[in-house]
């Protein structure tokens, strides 16, 4: 208790330059796409990861299509060992940030300082989560508690985007591995005071039907594909959609709306283009992308499955009615449990640190937690940072200084007790 104690004492006194530090990454416009000065940022957290008393590693998402010399996907990882290799506890943040987009009333690059709160693009989504884990380590060892188990940190690339220059690149090159990782907490904004115990799963995919053109004065004459298409559509909103309200999940996601199996046209696009002289036809293709979210409790293949068979009964109504369906991106749904030693101990951490238990939820989206899970194969993984996840991707975005202050501070119990 002596030593809990003292490290929070610390924290607080490191306030001041853990605030300077996530302003300084604010400061880096991490804009995503297409990702800008990725390796400026990288370069900065391993400066101070090294600072801190870590080795680290830079490691460049080579040979993906979108990691060009333009727009490098530059990772970094710190590595401190404990006593002993493990258990290794493992701090992960995306270090890219959305698009600072419209509505600004201040500079979202200056990391304006006002009332306690730090205002930038991805100040709370989420370089406050780096920040914090980072500062949360750093209050320990300036406390002289040495941890037996070992800690990692890491920051990384495109979850904005999906994570594949990230956090699925290093697992599925070895770098996050389950044998040497036994924690992992994402530093995401899921609000200060709730753990995200995972999340539901995505399916994007693509239809596309077929149709025959005509003069479009006697459309009678030929098959239209967007007529088709607007069938499926159709049958999604009277057939599909009431199916998949009433299929509730035992994951605790938020909002509660979000229990509930989902659907969702992505994009549309058939016919001419819309901007160009138009001539009379009856269109012969139509486009469009689909993002179904899928439970827990849902089979994958039961989910493309019943999207297949309502196509198959449109095409057995109508011999014009030609489809072809392709996957564009499929995220299993992943929960940690809530009786692990993971999400118990930083259940109670953040008891400690701002009194009342946390929530646990689940997130309606998906976040890296995935490639954790999926790829890397790490049980025990959950999300917990500073700040208001209302706020991400909002213009004005801000973190409340408290917040992130008492963040770090269970972030530094939670590592104390997880690692002795
Ligand atoms: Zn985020």
């Amino acid at each position: 208790m002596l030593n809990e104690t003292s490290t929070l004492t610390h924290v607080d006194e490191l306030a001041e330059e853990m605030v300077e530090f996530l302003r300084q990454l604010v400061r880096i416009p991490t804009v995503n796409p297409p990702g800008e000065n990725y390796a400026d940022c990288a370069n900065l957290i391993g400066g101070k990861l090294k600072e801190f008393g870590y080795e680290t590693e830079f490691i460049t998402a080579e040979g993906l299509p979108e990691c060009s010399t333009r727009f490098p996907r530059v990772n970094v990882i710190g590595r401190k060992r404990g006593e002993r290799a493990k258990p290794t506890l493992h701090f992960n943040g995306h270090l890219d940030v959305v698009p600072a987009g419209e509505g600004w009333t201040v500079d979202p690059f200056a990391a304006v300082v006002r009332d306690g709160r730090i205002y930038g693009r991805g100040v709370t989504d989420q370089k406050a989560g780096i920040a914090a884990s980072i500062f949360a380590i750093e209050a320990i060892r300036r406390a002289g508690v040495e941890l037996v188990g070992s800690v990692e940190q890491s920051a990384t690339v495109d979850e904005e985007s999906g994570g594949f220059a990230g956090v699925a690149y290093l697992a599925a090159n070895g770098h996050f591995r389950r044998e040497a990782i036994d924690y992992v907490v994402i530093t995401e904004p899921l609000d200060y005071d709730r753990i995200c115990l995972g999340h539901r799963g995505v399916y994007w995919f693509e239809v596309l039907t077929r149709g025959r053109t005509a003069h479009g004065s006697m459309p009678f004459l030929g098959a239209s594909a967007i007529d088709r298409m607007a069938r499926f559509i159709a049958k999604i909103e009277t057939e599909l959609k009431p199916q998949l309200k009433a299929r509730r999940t035992r994951m605790p996601v938020e909002p509660e709306a979000a229990r509930s199996a989902t659907i969702n046209v992505n994009s549309i696009f058939g016919g001419q283009p819309i901007d160009a002289l138009q001539t009379p036809c009856v269109a012969d293709v139509c486009r469009a992308i689909f993002d179904r979210r899928f439970l827990l409790e849902e089979n994958f293949e039961d989910v493309r499955g019943e999207l297949i068979e309502m196509l198959d009964r449109l095409q057995a109504d109508d011999e014009d009615f030609r489809y072809q369906m392709n996957d564009v991106m499929i995220v299993h749904p992943t929960m940690t449990s809530p009786e692990s030693q993971l999400v118990t101990t930083m259940a109670g951490a953040i008891t400690s640190s701002i009194g009342r238990r946390p929530p646990l939820i689940a997130s309606p989206g998906t976040y890296d937690q995935k490639h954790f899970a999926r790829v890397a194969g790490i049980e025990q993984c959950i999300a917990y940072g500073p700040g208001i996840l209302n706020l991400a991707h909002q213009p004005d975005e801000y973190c409340e200084i408290e917040h992130l202050i008492l963040s770090c501070k269970a972030m530094a119990l939670g590592a104390m007790r997880l690692l002795g």
